[in-house]
Protein backbone atom coordinates (compact mmCIF):
# COMPACT_ATOMS: atom_id res chain seq x y z
CA UNK A 1 0.00 0.00 0.00
CA UNK A 2 1.10 3.62 0.42
CA UNK A 3 1.50 3.24 3.60
CA UNK A 4 4.20 0.61 3.59
CA UNK A 5 7.82 2.09 3.72
CA UNK A 6 6.91 5.49 4.56
CA UNK A 7 10.34 6.86 6.76
CA UNK A 8 9.92 8.24 10.13
CA UNK A 9 11.00 11.52 8.52
CA UNK A 10 8.08 11.77 6.44
CA UNK A 11 6.09 10.78 9.06
CA UNK A 12 6.92 13.29 10.94
CA UNK A 13 6.79 15.95 8.95
CA UNK A 14 3.27 15.31 8.01
CA UNK A 15 2.14 14.87 11.36
CA UNK A 16 3.72 18.41 12.25
CA UNK A 17 2.49 20.14 9.14
CA UNK A 18 -1.18 18.16 9.15
CA UNK A 19 -2.36 16.11 11.78
CA UNK A 20 -3.93 18.72 14.44
CA UNK A 21 -3.60 16.71 17.97
CA UNK A 22 -6.32 16.09 20.96
CA UNK A 23 -5.33 18.57 23.85
CA UNK A 24 -2.15 20.14 23.07
CA UNK A 25 -0.27 23.33 21.91
CA UNK A 26 0.48 22.18 18.03
CA UNK A 27 3.49 24.10 17.82
CA UNK A 28 4.85 22.48 21.11
CA UNK A 29 4.94 19.15 20.47
CA UNK A 30 6.89 16.23 19.19
CA UNK A 31 4.95 12.99 18.76
CA UNK A 32 6.66 9.54 18.46
CA UNK A 33 6.20 8.05 15.28
CA UNK A 34 5.28 4.50 16.33
CA UNK A 35 6.05 2.08 13.72
CA UNK A 36 4.61 -1.37 15.12
CA UNK A 37 3.93 -3.35 18.22
CA UNK A 38 3.04 -6.88 19.29
CA UNK A 39 1.79 -7.81 23.03
CA UNK A 40 2.76 -5.88 25.99
CA UNK A 41 5.32 -3.55 23.52
CA UNK A 42 5.47 -1.10 21.05
CA UNK A 43 8.56 -0.23 18.73
CA UNK A 44 9.56 3.12 16.93
CA UNK A 45 11.21 4.17 13.79
CA UNK A 46 14.75 3.44 15.19
CA UNK A 47 14.05 0.16 16.80
CA UNK A 48 13.87 1.08 20.77
CA UNK A 49 10.98 -0.98 21.82
CA UNK A 50 8.90 0.12 25.19
CA UNK A 51 6.83 -1.87 27.38
CA UNK A 52 4.02 -0.15 27.33
CA UNK A 53 2.80 0.70 31.31
CA UNK A 54 -0.38 2.42 29.63
CA UNK A 55 -1.69 0.63 27.46
CA UNK A 56 -2.05 3.49 25.36
CA UNK A 57 -5.10 5.38 26.76
CA UNK A 58 -5.70 2.59 29.03
CA UNK A 59 -7.18 1.03 26.54
CA UNK A 60 -5.58 -2.28 24.41
CA UNK A 61 -6.51 -4.74 27.38
CA UNK A 62 -5.85 -7.17 24.77
CA UNK A 63 -2.35 -6.59 24.13
CA UNK A 64 -1.39 -5.40 20.67
CA UNK A 65 -1.98 -7.05 17.70
CA UNK A 66 -3.56 -10.11 19.27
CA UNK A 67 -3.10 -12.31 16.15
CA UNK A 68 -6.92 -14.14 16.87
CA UNK A 69 -8.72 -10.71 16.76
CA UNK A 70 -6.96 -9.41 13.60
CA UNK A 71 -7.89 -12.49 12.04
CA UNK A 72 -11.44 -11.59 12.97
CA UNK A 73 -11.92 -7.81 11.79
CA UNK A 74 -9.86 -9.39 8.67
CA UNK A 75 -12.87 -12.08 8.32
CA UNK A 76 -15.81 -9.46 9.09
CA UNK A 77 -14.14 -6.75 6.53
CA UNK A 78 -14.38 -9.44 3.65
CA UNK A 79 -17.43 -10.25 4.55
CA UNK A 80 -19.24 -6.77 5.18
CA UNK A 81 -17.70 -3.80 6.46
CA UNK A 82 -20.64 -1.11 6.74
CA UNK A 83 -24.56 -1.33 7.25
CA UNK A 84 -26.58 1.27 8.79
CA UNK A 85 -27.83 1.37 12.28
CA UNK A 86 -31.31 0.22 11.18
CA UNK A 87 -31.09 -2.56 9.98
CA UNK A 88 -29.92 -5.93 12.35
CA UNK A 89 -26.77 -7.29 11.58
CA UNK A 90 -25.50 -10.39 13.29
CA UNK A 91 -22.27 -9.29 14.56
CA UNK A 92 -23.87 -6.39 16.23
CA UNK A 93 -26.65 -8.64 17.66
CA UNK A 94 -23.87 -11.36 18.87
CA UNK A 95 -21.75 -8.28 20.10
CA UNK A 96 -24.79 -6.94 22.03
CA UNK A 97 -26.10 -10.54 23.90
CA UNK A 98 -22.54 -10.91 24.80
CA UNK A 99 -22.47 -7.71 26.40
CA UNK A 100 -25.42 -8.47 28.16
CA UNK A 101 -24.68 -11.96 29.28
CA UNK A 102 -21.58 -10.71 30.99
CA UNK A 103 -23.19 -7.47 32.09
CA UNK A 104 -24.90 -8.01 36.06
CA UNK A 105 -28.63 -7.79 37.09
CA UNK A 106 -30.86 -7.32 34.21
CA UNK A 107 -28.72 -5.02 32.22
CA UNK A 108 -30.08 -6.68 28.68
CA UNK A 109 -29.93 -4.16 26.26
CA UNK A 110 -26.89 -2.50 24.40
CA UNK A 111 -26.54 0.78 22.69
CA UNK A 112 -23.47 1.36 20.79
CA UNK A 113 -21.57 4.09 20.04
CA UNK A 114 -18.10 5.29 19.01
CA UNK A 115 -16.65 5.81 21.79
CA UNK A 116 -16.65 6.40 25.46
CA UNK A 117 -17.64 10.11 25.41
CA UNK A 118 -21.14 9.87 23.37
CA UNK A 119 -21.52 6.90 25.80
CA UNK A 120 -21.85 8.58 28.29
CA UNK A 121 -23.90 11.41 26.40
CA UNK A 122 -26.12 9.07 25.74
CA UNK A 123 -26.50 7.46 29.56
CA UNK A 124 -27.26 10.84 30.64
CA UNK A 125 -30.33 11.58 27.74
CA UNK A 126 -31.92 7.96 28.91
CA UNK A 127 -31.89 8.87 32.69
CA UNK A 128 -33.15 12.49 32.01
CA UNK A 129 -36.05 10.78 29.78
CA UNK A 130 -36.73 8.26 32.11
CA UNK A 131 -36.94 9.65 35.01
CA UNK A 132 -38.44 13.36 33.51
CA UNK A 133 -36.15 15.52 35.77
CA UNK A 134 -32.94 17.50 34.64
CA UNK A 135 -30.11 17.62 37.07
CA UNK A 136 -27.15 15.11 37.27
CA UNK A 137 -24.63 14.61 40.07
CA UNK A 138 -20.86 14.26 38.60
CA UNK A 139 -17.97 13.86 40.83
CA UNK A 140 -15.18 16.55 41.22
CA UNK A 141 -12.06 14.16 40.11
CA UNK A 142 -13.43 12.55 37.37
CA UNK A 143 -13.02 12.30 33.26
CA UNK A 144 -16.26 11.56 31.19
CA UNK A 145 -15.39 12.48 27.80
CA UNK A 146 -14.74 15.61 25.62
CA UNK A 147 -17.77 16.13 23.63
CA UNK A 148 -20.52 19.26 25.19
CA UNK A 149 -22.64 17.00 27.54
CA UNK A 150 -19.50 14.66 28.64
CA UNK A 151 -16.80 17.24 29.25
CA UNK A 152 -19.53 19.25 31.43
CA UNK A 153 -19.98 15.65 33.69
CA UNK A 154 -16.31 16.01 33.95
CA UNK A 155 -14.90 17.16 37.59
CA UNK A 156 -11.01 17.80 36.32
CA UNK A 157 -9.06 20.42 35.20
CA UNK A 158 -10.14 19.54 31.07
CA UNK A 159 -13.67 21.12 31.04
CA UNK A 160 -12.21 24.30 32.63
CA UNK A 161 -11.79 25.95 28.96
CA UNK A 162 -15.45 24.89 27.72
CA UNK A 163 -17.11 26.20 30.56
CA UNK A 164 -19.91 27.57 31.28
CA UNK A 165 -20.86 24.04 30.06
CA UNK A 166 -24.21 21.91 30.09
CA UNK A 167 -27.23 23.26 32.78
CA UNK A 168 -28.02 20.73 35.78
CA UNK A 169 -24.75 19.52 36.52
CA UNK A 170 -24.06 19.40 40.61
CA UNK A 171 -20.53 18.62 41.50
CA UNK A 172 -19.79 16.01 44.79
CA UNK A 173 -17.10 15.00 45.80
CA UNK A 174 -16.22 10.54 46.18
CA UNK A 175 -14.25 8.63 48.46
CA UNK A 176 -10.43 9.52 48.32
CA UNK A 177 -8.84 8.35 51.37
CA UNK A 178 -5.60 9.22 50.81
CA UNK A 179 -6.73 12.56 50.81
CA UNK A 180 -10.15 12.45 52.40
CA UNK A 181 -12.59 15.65 51.64
CA UNK A 182 -14.43 14.68 54.90
CA UNK A 183 -10.66 14.32 57.43
CA UNK A 184 -12.19 11.00 57.46
CA UNK A 185 -9.31 9.03 59.22
CA UNK A 186 -10.43 5.08 58.13
CA UNK A 187 -11.72 3.55 54.77
CA UNK A 188 -15.23 2.84 56.95
CA UNK A 189 -15.35 6.62 57.79
CA UNK A 190 -14.27 7.75 54.34
CA UNK A 191 -17.58 5.62 52.70
CA UNK A 192 -19.88 6.40 55.53
CA UNK A 193 -19.22 10.28 54.96
CA UNK A 194 -19.23 10.20 51.30
CA UNK A 195 -22.24 8.81 51.07
CA UNK A 196 -23.77 11.42 54.10
CA UNK A 197 -22.77 14.17 51.78
CA UNK A 198 -23.78 12.97 48.57
CA UNK A 199 -27.28 12.65 50.43
CA UNK A 200 -27.04 15.90 51.73
CA UNK A 201 -26.46 17.04 47.85
CA UNK A 202 -29.86 15.55 47.08
CA UNK A 203 -31.45 16.88 50.40
CA UNK A 204 -30.36 20.58 49.13
CA UNK A 205 -31.01 20.09 45.40
CA UNK A 206 -34.27 18.51 45.60
CA UNK A 207 -34.29 14.36 44.99
CA UNK A 208 -37.46 15.64 42.64
CA UNK A 209 -35.24 17.46 40.00
CA UNK A 210 -32.01 14.73 40.19
CA UNK A 211 -32.21 12.52 37.13
CA UNK A 212 -28.92 10.24 37.23
CA UNK A 213 -25.78 10.36 39.60
CA UNK A 214 -22.55 9.58 37.21
CA UNK A 215 -19.62 8.27 38.62
CA UNK A 216 -16.69 6.06 37.55
CA UNK A 217 -16.45 2.84 39.42
CA UNK A 218 -12.82 3.01 39.97
CA UNK A 219 -11.79 6.68 39.25
CA UNK A 220 -9.30 6.46 36.40
CA UNK A 221 -7.28 9.16 35.30
CA UNK A 222 -8.12 11.09 38.26
CA UNK A 223 -6.44 8.75 40.54
CA UNK A 224 -7.03 5.39 40.45
CA UNK A 225 -9.53 5.54 43.37
CA UNK A 226 -11.37 2.68 44.49
CA UNK A 227 -14.11 3.07 46.67
CA UNK A 228 -13.91 2.00 49.76
CA UNK A 229 -16.17 -0.97 50.69
CA UNK A 230 -19.76 -0.05 50.92
CA UNK A 231 -19.68 2.44 48.96
CA UNK A 232 -20.95 1.86 45.92
CA UNK A 233 -23.29 -0.45 47.57
CA UNK A 234 -24.42 3.03 49.59
CA UNK A 235 -25.05 4.81 46.13
CA UNK A 236 -26.84 2.11 44.75
CA UNK A 237 -29.27 2.36 47.77
CA UNK A 238 -29.20 6.42 47.73
CA UNK A 239 -30.39 6.14 43.87
CA UNK A 240 -32.90 3.50 44.54
CA UNK A 241 -34.51 5.87 47.89
CA UNK A 242 -34.84 8.55 45.62
CA UNK A 243 -35.87 7.14 42.08
CA UNK A 244 -32.44 8.46 40.61
CA UNK A 245 -30.96 6.46 37.95
CA UNK A 246 -27.17 5.22 39.06
CA UNK A 247 -24.97 5.17 35.78
CA UNK A 248 -21.39 3.67 35.86
CA UNK A 249 -18.80 4.57 33.80
CA UNK A 250 -16.65 1.94 33.07
CA UNK A 251 -15.32 3.45 30.09
CA UNK A 252 -12.09 2.85 31.50
CA UNK A 253 -12.64 0.40 34.33
CA UNK A 254 -14.21 -1.83 32.70
CA UNK A 255 -13.51 -5.32 30.34
CA UNK A 256 -11.00 -6.98 32.52
CA UNK A 257 -9.30 -3.58 33.69
CA UNK A 258 -10.34 -4.41 37.80
CA UNK A 259 -9.72 -7.90 37.28
CA UNK A 260 -13.95 -8.57 36.64
CA UNK A 261 -15.77 -8.07 33.78
CA UNK A 262 -17.34 -4.73 34.58
CA UNK A 263 -15.49 -3.27 37.89
CA UNK A 264 -18.98 -3.09 39.40
CA UNK A 265 -18.81 -6.56 39.92
CA UNK A 266 -16.42 -6.27 42.21
CA UNK A 267 -18.52 -4.82 44.85
CA UNK A 268 -21.95 -6.75 43.52
CA UNK A 269 -24.01 -3.54 42.87
CA UNK A 270 -25.93 -3.81 39.50
CA UNK A 271 -25.92 0.05 38.28
CA UNK A 272 -29.07 0.82 36.51
CA UNK A 273 -27.15 2.21 32.82
CA UNK A 274 -23.01 1.19 32.49
CA UNK A 275 -20.79 2.94 29.67
CA UNK A 276 -18.10 1.45 28.10
CA UNK A 277 -15.59 1.58 25.30
CA UNK A 278 -11.89 0.97 25.45
CA UNK A 279 -11.47 -2.37 26.49
CA UNK A 280 -14.68 -3.91 25.11
CA UNK A 281 -12.40 -4.38 22.14
CA UNK A 282 -9.07 -2.88 22.60
CA UNK A 283 -10.04 -0.20 20.28
CA UNK A 284 -8.79 -2.57 17.47
CA UNK A 285 -12.25 -0.28 15.73
CA UNK A 286 -13.68 2.57 18.04
CA UNK A 287 -16.69 1.21 19.50
CA UNK A 288 -18.37 2.13 22.99
CA UNK A 289 -21.62 2.31 24.21
CA UNK A 290 -24.31 1.80 27.32
CA UNK A 291 -25.77 -1.34 28.91
CA UNK A 292 -29.07 -0.56 29.57
CA UNK A 293 -31.35 -1.89 32.60
CA UNK A 294 -35.11 -3.86 31.89
CA UNK A 295 -36.35 -0.92 33.39
CA UNK A 296 -35.67 2.08 31.55
CA UNK A 297 -35.08 -0.11 28.35
CA UNK A 298 -39.06 -0.37 28.46
CA UNK A 299 -39.45 3.37 29.28
CA UNK A 300 -38.58 3.30 24.82
CA UNK A 301 -40.53 0.37 24.37
CA UNK A 302 -43.59 2.59 22.83
CA UNK A 303 -41.74 5.88 22.98
CA UNK A 304 -38.84 6.62 20.42
CA UNK A 305 -35.42 7.37 21.69
CA UNK A 306 -33.90 10.20 20.32
CA UNK A 307 -30.86 9.70 19.93
CA UNK A 308 -28.69 7.79 16.81
CA UNK A 309 -25.14 7.97 15.45
CA UNK A 310 -24.49 6.60 11.28
CA UNK A 311 -22.09 4.25 12.94
CA UNK A 312 -23.94 2.77 15.80
CA UNK A 313 -23.16 -0.66 15.98
CA UNK A 314 -20.70 -0.58 13.11
CA UNK A 315 -20.12 -4.36 11.89
CA UNK A 316 -16.64 -4.48 11.84
CA UNK A 317 -16.36 -2.91 15.51
CA UNK A 318 -18.98 -5.25 16.59
CA UNK A 319 -16.94 -8.20 15.31
CA UNK A 320 -14.21 -7.51 16.75
CA UNK A 321 -15.88 -7.01 20.60
CA UNK A 322 -17.04 -10.35 19.77
CA UNK A 323 -13.78 -11.97 19.14
CA UNK A 324 -12.48 -9.75 21.71
CA UNK A 325 -15.17 -11.27 24.14
CA UNK A 326 -14.29 -14.86 22.85
CA UNK A 327 -10.33 -14.62 23.35
CA UNK A 328 -10.95 -12.90 27.36
CA UNK A 329 -13.14 -16.18 27.94
CA UNK A 330 -10.79 -19.03 26.03
CA UNK A 331 -7.56 -17.09 27.69
CA UNK A 332 -8.68 -16.13 30.82
CA UNK A 333 -8.06 -12.91 30.71
CA UNK A 334 -9.93 -11.47 33.47
CA UNK A 335 -8.88 -14.28 35.60
CA UNK A 336 -5.31 -13.30 34.66
CA UNK A 337 -5.68 -9.38 35.40
CA UNK A 338 -7.12 -10.14 39.12
CA UNK A 339 -3.83 -12.88 39.96
CA UNK A 340 -1.65 -10.24 38.27
CA UNK A 341 -2.79 -7.07 40.96
CA UNK A 342 -3.05 -9.59 43.59
CA UNK A 343 -0.31 -11.68 43.13
CA UNK A 344 2.47 -9.36 41.64
CA UNK A 345 1.79 -5.61 40.94
CA UNK A 346 -0.07 -4.80 44.27
CA UNK A 347 2.87 -6.67 46.50
CA UNK A 348 5.65 -5.69 44.09
CA UNK A 349 4.78 -1.66 44.31
CA UNK A 350 4.09 -2.01 47.78
CA UNK A 351 7.70 -3.07 48.32
CA UNK A 352 9.00 -0.06 46.09
CA UNK A 353 6.83 1.73 48.24
CA UNK A 354 9.01 1.19 50.90
CA UNK A 355 12.67 1.83 49.55
CA UNK A 356 11.45 5.39 47.86
CA UNK A 357 10.10 8.13 50.13
CA UNK A 358 8.48 9.88 46.68
CA UNK A 359 6.07 7.05 47.13
CA UNK A 360 3.15 8.39 49.21
CA UNK A 361 0.50 5.94 48.39
CA UNK A 362 -0.38 2.61 46.49
CA UNK A 363 -3.58 1.71 45.54
CA UNK A 364 -5.79 -0.36 42.76
CA UNK A 365 -6.65 -3.76 41.65
CA UNK A 366 -6.42 -6.04 38.39
CA UNK A 367 -4.30 -3.90 36.00
CA UNK A 368 -5.17 -0.77 37.75
CA UNK A 369 -3.36 0.72 40.02
CA UNK A 370 -1.31 4.37 40.79
CA UNK A 371 1.76 5.83 42.99
CA UNK A 372 1.05 8.63 44.28
CA UNK A 373 4.18 10.74 44.48
CA UNK A 374 4.85 13.35 47.26
CA UNK A 375 7.53 15.51 48.29
CA UNK A 376 7.21 14.72 52.27
CA UNK A 377 5.59 11.59 53.41
CA UNK A 378 4.04 13.18 56.72
CA UNK A 379 2.44 16.32 54.85
CA UNK A 380 1.50 14.21 51.64
CA UNK A 381 2.27 17.57 49.64
CA UNK A 382 2.43 15.95 45.89
CA UNK A 383 5.64 15.80 44.04
CA UNK A 384 4.17 18.87 41.62
CA UNK A 385 1.33 21.07 42.53
CA UNK A 386 -2.39 19.89 41.16
CA UNK A 387 -2.61 20.52 37.40
CA UNK A 388 1.05 21.52 36.98
CA UNK A 389 2.64 22.46 34.02
CA UNK A 390 5.94 23.94 32.33
CA UNK A 391 8.63 24.43 35.38
CA UNK A 392 6.09 23.16 38.46
CA UNK A 393 5.44 19.66 36.14
CA UNK A 394 9.51 19.18 36.28
CA UNK A 395 9.58 16.31 38.81
CA UNK A 396 7.52 14.68 36.81
CA UNK A 397 8.59 15.00 33.31
CA UNK A 398 12.17 14.51 34.39
CA UNK A 399 10.87 10.76 36.04
CA UNK A 400 8.67 9.79 32.95
CA UNK A 401 11.68 10.71 30.90
CA UNK A 402 13.59 8.26 32.99
CA UNK A 403 11.36 5.55 32.18
CA UNK A 404 11.21 6.01 28.94
CA UNK A 405 15.33 6.29 28.53
CA UNK A 406 14.72 2.84 29.88
CA UNK A 407 12.02 1.26 27.48
CA UNK A 408 9.53 1.47 30.25
CA UNK A 409 6.32 3.77 28.37
CA UNK A 410 4.77 5.09 31.99
CA UNK A 411 1.01 6.82 32.26
CA UNK A 412 1.39 10.20 34.48
CA UNK A 413 -1.28 12.19 35.48
CA UNK A 414 -0.42 15.20 37.77
CA UNK A 415 1.91 14.05 40.80
CA UNK A 416 1.08 10.23 40.02
CA UNK A 417 2.41 7.38 37.60
CA UNK A 418 -0.28 5.18 36.95
CA UNK A 419 0.75 0.84 36.19
CA UNK A 420 -1.54 0.16 33.91
CA UNK A 421 -0.34 -2.93 31.02
CA UNK A 422 -2.70 -4.47 29.03
CA UNK A 423 -4.30 -7.24 31.07
CA UNK A 424 -2.64 -9.55 28.67
CA UNK A 425 1.16 -9.02 30.37
CA UNK A 426 2.69 -11.78 31.70
CA UNK A 427 4.20 -11.41 35.02
CA UNK A 428 7.85 -11.56 34.37
CA UNK A 429 7.15 -8.32 31.87
CA UNK A 430 5.09 -6.82 34.93
CA UNK A 431 8.40 -7.46 37.25
CA UNK A 432 10.69 -5.85 34.26
CA UNK A 433 8.48 -2.81 34.57
CA UNK A 434 8.35 -2.26 38.05
CA UNK A 435 12.03 -2.76 38.35
CA UNK A 436 12.29 0.41 35.57
CA UNK A 437 10.13 2.45 37.78
CA UNK A 438 12.30 0.87 40.90
CA UNK A 439 15.53 3.29 39.12
CA UNK A 440 13.25 6.25 37.73
CA UNK A 441 11.88 6.28 41.13
CA UNK A 442 15.00 7.56 42.12
CA UNK A 443 14.56 10.38 40.00
CA UNK A 444 11.77 11.57 42.20
CA UNK A 445 13.35 10.70 45.11
CA UNK A 446 15.56 13.60 44.80
CA UNK A 447 12.38 15.72 44.81
CA UNK A 448 11.58 14.83 48.34
CA UNK A 449 12.46 16.87 51.74
CA UNK A 450 13.12 13.77 53.63
N1 LIG B 1 -15.01 7.92 30.62
C1 LIG B 1 -13.84 7.53 31.17
C2 LIG B 1 -13.82 7.01 32.57
C3 LIG B 1 -12.66 7.64 30.43
O1 LIG B 1 -11.49 7.28 30.97
C4 LIG B 1 -12.72 8.12 29.10
C5 LIG B 1 -11.49 8.26 28.28
O2 LIG B 1 -10.39 8.28 28.78
C6 LIG B 1 -13.95 8.51 28.58
C7 LIG B 1 -15.08 8.38 29.37
C8 LIG B 1 -14.09 9.06 27.19
O3 LIG B 1 -13.93 8.06 26.25
P1 LIG B 1 -13.60 8.43 24.72
O4 LIG B 1 -12.26 9.09 24.74
O5 LIG B 1 -13.64 7.10 24.04
O6 LIG B 1 -14.67 9.35 24.25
Amino acid sequence: TGLAGASEEQVRRDDRAHVFHSWSAQGLIDPLPIASAEGSYFTDYNGNRYLDFSSQLVNVNIGYQHPKLVAAIQEQAARLTTVSPAFANDARSEAARLIAEIAPGDLNMVFFTNGGAEANENALRMARLHTGRHKVLAAYRSYHGATAGAIALTGDPRRWPSEPGMPGVVRYWGPYPYRSAFHATSEAEESERALQHLRDVIMVEGPQTVAAVILETVVGTNGILVPPPGYLQGVREICDEFGIVMIADEVMAGFGRCGEWFAVDHWGVTPDLITFAKGVNSGYVPLGGVVISDRIAATFSERPYPGGLTYSGHPLACASAVASIEIFREEGIVEHARALGEEVIGPELRALAERHPSVGDVRGLGVFWALELVRDRDTREPLVPFNAAGADAAPMNEFAAACKQRGLWPFTHFNRTHVVPPCTTTADEVREGIAILDEALAVADRHTTA
